[in-house]
């Protein structure tokens, strides 16, 4: 090689033809999943501004600044919304059945002077003025996570895999919780199903998995991993680890979107996690990061640093993403936060259609915008960057790809879907009753309108079930 460069000269630049660009030139400055929001933008937010990178970076001092309360919101924010905000603030906590968490690195990236239209006070906290009627159909837990739970707090659904809800707490509360029936404290709206971090319930849902040979996949969530101490992780990632049936641990969090710095700061838990993965690596077994941004302005240039030592570590991270209306609903947004998920390295796995959780009706989107988002996203960057729309299908189904439903009626916004792997039946998702035509609306309204809704798209579903098995050679 080297021979080869001095025969041609070192030095002197190759003549090489001129290229004949097919594709139309692009301005660099329109890459925007490359420009990561930096500087120190906390000092916006009035209780800030004196605040030094080094305390901003510490994961303490993000965690003991938390915001739990309508009237801490008001210490931080002060002027920057007016007191009628604050005033349907302290509504739409009382009103929520998950409690109030917001790290002050969220708080940060909100756009105060548009609060109600900013896509991350949408989705942390309340205000009582945007909030809809729950749709008729939901039920707290409508996943059944409690119904296929043998211990509590492990749920095992798929043949092959189970969910271990390690604890109930997190670094901070999403509005739209899936497990607001455990995670977060009591509020006025639910009374919680305690999953408390304690190695006796650990230890009976690791005996368990050990007495199910079949399970070989494990989902550590909560609750979150990220409050997890560091001597925790590496508990259950030994325990886990020493059981010959299990070849993959997910350590599931929303840390990294809403406190990025503590994988900045926090050796002990980086250093545990890592110790996890290193071990399982020479067992041959997979040991990664789950985590779950939602929007692109979640991400910005403490994330990315954050991330870059996820991955020089060699520890591989996806993203679990949920769709919610006035959040990420549009084509340019998910596009954004693909390919800024991409950028840092994070491999973009699921994006959930929102489930029917109480409390946030005005979060939901049709079925549709997830399928007319997918069809855009796909395509624009690599494949196995390219997020899977699912939905995670009330009643125990679990995840079906969005695509896969066997009936949608868009009029009455009733889909049906089918996991024949999974469990037997039809499972249900209902598109939000404020989309539809008002007269669909009225009908949402009674009682025996919802069952003819309901039964006419089963029946419709069972045709096409019937006019499919006719085309296929699968019996
Ligand atoms: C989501 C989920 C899993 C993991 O499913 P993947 O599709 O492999 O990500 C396992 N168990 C339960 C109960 C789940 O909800
Ligand atoms: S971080 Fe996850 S488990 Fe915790 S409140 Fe948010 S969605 Fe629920």
């Amino acid at each position: 090689m080297d021979t080869q460069l001095k025969l041609l000269g070192r030095d002197a630049p190759l003549a090489v033809d001129p290229i004949k660009h097919l594709k139309p030139g692009i301005d660099p400055s329109t890459l925007f999943h490359r420009q990561l929001l930096d500087g120190a933008f906390w000092q916006r937010i009035p209780a800030y501004r004196l605040i030094d990178e080094a305390t901003f970076l510490d994961h303490t001092w993000q965690a003991k600044n938390t915001i739990t309360n309508p009237a801490k919101l008001l210490q931080a924010v002060q002027h920057l919304v007016p007191q009628s905000f604050y005033d349907d603030v302290a509504d739409g906590f009382h009103k929520s059945p998950m409690s109030i968490r917001v790290s002050p690195y969220l708080l940060s990236l909100i756009d105060w002077s548009d609060a109600y239209n900013d896509p991350l006070r949408r989705q942390f906290v309340p205000v009582a003025s945007r909030l809809l009627p729950d749709h008729p159909k939901l039920t707290l837990d409508s996943l059944h996570e409690q119904a296929d739970a043998p211990v509590p707090g492990l749920t095992h659904r798929y043949p092959d895999k189970a969910l271990f809800l390690a604890l109930d707490t997190c670094p901070v509360y999403c509005r739209f919780c899936t497990r607001s029936y455990a995670v977060g404290v009591d509020t006025d709206e639910v009374e919680k199903v305690s999953l408390k971090a304690t190695e006796e319930r650990w230890e009976r849902a690791f005996k368990y998995i050990s007495e199910r040979p079949e399970l070989e996949d494990i989902v550590v969530s909560g609750g979150d991993s990220y409050q997890l101490k560091a001597r925790q992780i590496t508990l259950i990632g030994n325990r886990l680890l020493e059981l010959p049936n299990i070849r993959r641990i997910r350590f599931a969090t929303k840390g990294p979107a809403v406190m990025p710095m503590k994988l900045i700061t926090d050796h002990e838990w980086m250093d545990a996690l890592t110790a996890v993965v290193e071990r399982g690596r020479k067992l041959h077994k997979e040991v990664v990061l789950h985590t779950h941004f939602n929007h692109p302005n979640e991400i910005t240039a403490i994330t990315k640093r954050a991330l870059d030592l996820v991955f020089e570590r060699g520890i591989i991270t996806r993203n679990q993403c949920v769709l919610q209306r006035g959040v990420n609903d549009s084509i340019a947004t998910m596009q954004l936060l693909v390919k800024r998920l991409g950028h840092c390295q994070v491999q973009p796995y699921y994006v959930y259609v929102h489930d029917l959780v109480k409390g946030v009706e005005d979060l939901r989107t049709t079925l549709q915008t997830a399928l007319d988002i997918e069809k855009a996203v796909r395509g624009t960057t690599a494949g196995f960057h390219t997020p899977t729309f699912v939905v995670d299908a009330p009643g125990g189904g679990g995840k079906r790809v969005a695509h896969s439903f066997e009936h949608y009626d868009r009029v009455t916004g009733v889909s049906v879907f089918a996991a024949p792997s999974v469990k037997p039946g039809f499972f249900l998702y209902f598109d939000p009753v404020d989309t539809l035509e008002p007269a669909v609306q009225e009908r949402w309204k009674s009682e025996s309108e919802r069952q003819k809704m309901v039964d006419d798209a089963i029946d419709a579903a069972r045709a096409n079930q019937a006019s499919s098995a006719r085309a296929s050679s699968v019996r």
